[in-house]
């Protein structure tokens, strides 16, 4: 299995279900220690990918040719374009890092090694436009530990499936062990200690958008 154009599709189509699913819960966590619309803010921008997705002809929509790419650099674009708070350039950003890192049509697709540097690419773009280094209780603290799964898992002969469903595990403890921590970017920064005892909503986001790779993998 490699990373081809549908297993894109099937990723961000997944990401939409969950936030879809999910946005309540994300909303209520930012409630607490930030200003409660972290659902809000995800569910009008992957609402806006896929009907760029369903409408072809629209200036959003990917190039029909441009391979997993152009979709997922895309994605990034128009969550930069609807979502207003933070999340939605280091999502952005992160997508277009990820699609720009992914091979261009006419050469062999992405395999599992591959992926895992467009995950990276991904995650260096959130910590070169958010400075967020790990601990800081933000999405960062969730792509880390995924990120390390997922090499852990490729470096022992995983493929894309295995190595996708240890990356979700390890982006849903990275998002569990934000609890203890005092956060120090981002809104919920300015509550100082009062952050601490509350899941992060954007690691919790983070850990959405592993678990929907690993299920679009398992497709
Ligand atoms: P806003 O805070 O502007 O309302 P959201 O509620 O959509 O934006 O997103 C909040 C989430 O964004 C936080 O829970 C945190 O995980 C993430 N975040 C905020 N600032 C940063 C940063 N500098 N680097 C990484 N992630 C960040
Ligand atoms: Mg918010
Ligand atoms: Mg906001």
């Amino acid at each position: 299995m490699d990373v081809d154009t549908r297993l894109a599709e099937d990723w961000v189509r997944a990401i939409a279900a969950a936030v879809e699913r999910e946005h309540e819960r994300l909303t209520e966590l930012d409630s607490a220690i930030g200003d409660g619309d972290h659902g809000s803010n995800l569910r009008r921008g992957f609402a806006a990918v896929l009907v760029a997705l369903d409408s072809p002809d629209s200036p959003d929509a990917p190039a029909p040719d441009g391979g997993p790419g152009a979709l997922l650099t895309r994605t990034g674009s128009t969550l930069i374009s609807k979502v207003g708070g933070a999340s939605g350039p280091l999502y952005g950003k992160a997508f277009r890092a990820i699609g720009a890192a992914l091979p261009p049509p006419g050469q062999p697709s992405a395999d599992a090694a591959g992926l895992g540097e467009a995950l990276a690419a991904g995650l260096r773009a959130v910590r070169d436009l958010g400075r967020a280094a790990p601990g800081d209780k933000t999405i960062v603290d969730a792509w880390t530990p995924a990120l390390d799964a997922y090499r852990e898992a490729v470096a022992a002969g995983a493929g894309l499936p295995e190595a996708t469903a240890a990356a979700a595990g390890g982006a849903e403890r990275g998002a569990l062990d934000t609890v203890p921590l005092e956060a120090r970017k981002g809104r919920a920064s300015y509550l100082g200690p009062r952050s601490v005892g509350h899941q992060d909503p954007g690691a919790t986001s983070t850990a959405l958008l592993f678990r929907a790779l690993a299920e679009a993998t398992a497709a």
